[in-house]
């Protein structure tokens, strides 16, 4: 699976236009490469400007004939003027379509109850969860002036947000939790509008998110890895394979899910061996 796209074009993605916050990480930029592939056009935004510019030349070499258009802006996402810029920048495109609130983080600090400092607490949510809200309220601005009848949000949660973890992160952990309580009621209120909200909730993944802080400890590797009936983390591409759904009119009576890629993680009690 891993960096497989092919450079086939195809349309499931044809004439919407796209925000992907935190688009220089592992998910974000699999995505914009996945939408691109599928026809949207894509404005791929994070606070590293140097990272997303890097990460668009990627997009741009993987997908040469790609038929959207694609552009970067430096956003971050717990300033609301900051969220608020990427959105409007879109009026030029004819509004937003699709929102993929993706942005997040999980800070070294994090630790238990205990232990978590009340600024790595204050951060992390401000990110994680004040950032989803922002995205949240722009994207419903932008597809009522635009009178869109439909569109998509998609809030990046976590399984973390489903189980608990002997390893914690309390900030990390209630923070995701809170974006799939908040993703679940948005869902609702705007429902008859056509505005799904969708929660994606991954496994541990091979991205930098995680294996920078894993590094070459293998303990603290297995300890994880024994967790999934598969044996191995989940890669970014297959969060961009759900999100790209999630994102397109075929999952158009999805909405308020808890939508879990995880290989069966959160199902698992004993896993083989
Ligand atoms: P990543 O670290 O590769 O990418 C995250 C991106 O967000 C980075 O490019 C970073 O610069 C950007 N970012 C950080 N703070 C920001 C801010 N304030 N405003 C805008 N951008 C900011 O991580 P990833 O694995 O691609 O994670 C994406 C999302 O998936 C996150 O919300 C994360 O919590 C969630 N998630 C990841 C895992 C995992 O194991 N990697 C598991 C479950 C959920």
């Amino acid at each position: 699976m891993k960096g497989s796209h092919g450079d086939v074009p195809r349309g499931r993605m044809a004439g919407k236009n796209a925000i992907i916050t935190g688009a220089a990480g592992g998910i974000g930029l699999e995505t914009t490469i996945l939408f691109l592939r599928e026809g949207a056009s894509v404005l791929m935004t994070d606070i590293s400007e140097p990272a997303v510019a890097k990460a668009m030349s990627k997009a741009k070499e993987i997908v040469p004939n790609m038929t959207g258009q694609v552009a970067t802006m430096k956003c971050d996402v717990s300033k609301e003027s900051d969220v608020q810029s990427i959105v409007d920048r879109l009026d030029e495109w004819g509004g937003v379509d699709v929102m993929f609130n993706n942005a997040g983080i999980m800070h070294g600090e994090d630790d238990d109850a205990v232990s978590t400092p009340e600024k790595i607490w204050d951060l992390t949510h401000n990110i994680n969860v004040k950032g989803v809200w922002f995205g949240s309220k722009h994207a419903v601005l932008s597809l009522r002036k635009h009178k869109k009848s439909r569109g998509s949000i998609i809030n990046t949660a976590s399984v973390v947000a489903l189980v608990g973890s002997a390893t914690p992160q309390l900030a990390y952990t209630a923070s995701k939790g809170a974006v799939l309580a908040m993703t679940r009621e948005l869902a609702i209120v705007h429902a008859r509008e056509g505005f799904r909200f969708n929660a994606l909730c991954p496994a541990p993944l091979n991205t930098p998110l995680l294996q920078d802080w894993l590094g070459d400890d293998q303990a603290k590797r297995h300890r994880r890895e024994v967790h999934f009936p598969t044996g191995r983390f989940g890669e970014a591409i297959e969060q961009a394979q759900a999100v790209l759904f999630l994102a397109s009119d075929e999952s158009s009576f999805v909405n308020g899910t808890d939508f879990v890629v995880d290989g069966g993680m959160t199902k698992a009690y004993v896993t083989p061996e």
